[in-house]
């Protein structure tokens, strides 16, 4: 099997399950518990779970194809991407410890290491979004425990060299933890480039429906999985039936919505860049853009999602560009079937560094519509752009 692309791998896992007549998915499990037919088959695991904590069908099969995607020894689902981040480093740290992270961090992450794991003693160092990876092993410390790796990273889509990093820390005997949903599992391969544990928010591309909160968390390294299994299991958490079911459903599309959205958001981008009202793209996948050196050695594809900068304007002129779009939703999220905007709106000045930028910051992602169309509404947004500034 492994020789087959992910696009025949994740369909064909389908075709493969099970014997005789059979539904083509997995049935939907509603369970809080399993009864059995004897009091020895109650201890019997061959049988499978006997409580709903338990994975169920569909969870146990989502399981397993997102350990084929991840190339993966073992992988967890959680109730949120967020999850997805907070679990491992609550399973890695102890009280004396230090993380080291970028200084774009995903906001949420950034509230976890500040305030809930600063309040257990556990540190956190910031480096730069664009440092050099030696500029990020000189940061390292003897109480650095993980490197807390998002790349790209949040707003800003800075690029790091995994490859170097992760072969610097694992010699100095630091863990990586890389929250890779703009890869989406399928575009960049955390594991195979030395990364300790892959995670990533389900509920972005996977999901790919706008529809449920998911996070998966994944490793090589059994040694390193214990302690996040046991963790998952002491905190009692687990993921819904109907979540996984919905989840699974979308993983086998992934690579067809991933690969089509890209399309559209480079098609979009290259429309943008060329446009006076704007400044700056910020989106790895394009020539000339920020990390686009590193995203086009280690990635076979990209996230329909990117920054731009526009020239100048303010906060009115933004919100009149929104305001006239009709494809665009104003949403947060990414990942779906739909184009969704937002406005920057004080994550940047949260940094240690704010970058400095020439004008307004937009995001967009980019969905499965025709960008012929989404093009002809942006068109319209920045009429009403210009009207705002003059
Ligand atoms: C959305 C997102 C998350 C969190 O996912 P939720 O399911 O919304 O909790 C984590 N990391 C990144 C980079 C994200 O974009």
């Amino acid at each position: 099997m492994t020789d087959r692309t992910d696009r025949t791998r994740l369909i064909a896992s389908a075709t493969r399950r099970g014997k005789g007549r059979r539904p083509v998915a997995p049935p939907v499990e509603r369970a809080s518990t399993l009864l059995n037919d004897t009091p020895a088959a109650m201890r019997d695991e061959r049988q499978g779970p006997v409580y709903g904590i338990e994975d169920l069908a569909a969870a146990r099969e989502l399981r397993d194809l997102l350990c084929d995607l991840e190339g993966a020894a073992d992988a967890w689902l959680v109730p949120s991407g967020l999850a997805a981040v907070t679990v491992p480093l609550t399973a890695l740290l102890r009280h004396g410890d230090e993380v080291l992270t970028t200084d774009a961090l995903y906001g949420p992450s950034r509230r976890f290491l500040r305030r809930h794991l600063g309040a257990r003693g556990i540190t956190t160092a910031f480096h730069n979004p664009g440092a050099t990876t030696d500029d990020i092993l000189a940061a390292v410390t003897d109480h650095t425990r993980v490197l807390l790796i998002e790349s790209p990273s949040s707003l800003t889509f800075e690029m790091l060299d995994i490859p170097a990093l992760t072969a610097a820390c694992r010699a100095r005997g630091v863990l990586t933890v890389m929250d890779n949903t703009w890869g989406a599992g399928l575009a960049f391969r955390p594991l195979a480039h030395g990364v300790d544990v892959s995670v990533q928010a389900v509920t972005k591309y996977v999901a790919g429906h706008s529809d449920l909160l998911m996070g998966s968390i994944a490793v090589a390294d059994p040694a390193v999985g214990r302690p996040i299994a046991e963790t998952l299991e002491d905190l009692g958490w687990r993921v819904a039936p109907d979540d996984a079911w919905l989840a699974l459903r979308g993983l086998r599309t992934l690579p067809l919505r991933y690969q089509e959205q890209a399309r559209s958001a480079r098609i979009v981008a290259d429309w943008l860049q060329a446009r006076p009202e704007v400044a700056d793209i910020l989106y790895p996948a394009l020539p000339g853009s920020v990390g686009h050196a590193l995203w086009t050695r280690d990635y076979t594809g990209a996230a329909s999602i990117f920054g731009v900068v526009m020239q100048g304007g303010d906060e009115a002129a933004a919100h009149a560009l929104m305001s006239a779009l009709e494809l665009f939703g104003l949403g947060y999220s990414w990942g779906g079937f739909e184009s969704l905007i937002t406005h920057e709106t004080g994550q940047l000045a949260a940094r240690i560094s704010p970058p400095t930028l020439v004008g307004q910051l937009l995001r967009l992602h980019v969905g499965l519509e025709d960008p012929t169309d989404l093009i002809a509404d942006l068109e319209a947004g920045l009429t009403a752009w210009r009207a705002a500034i003059n």
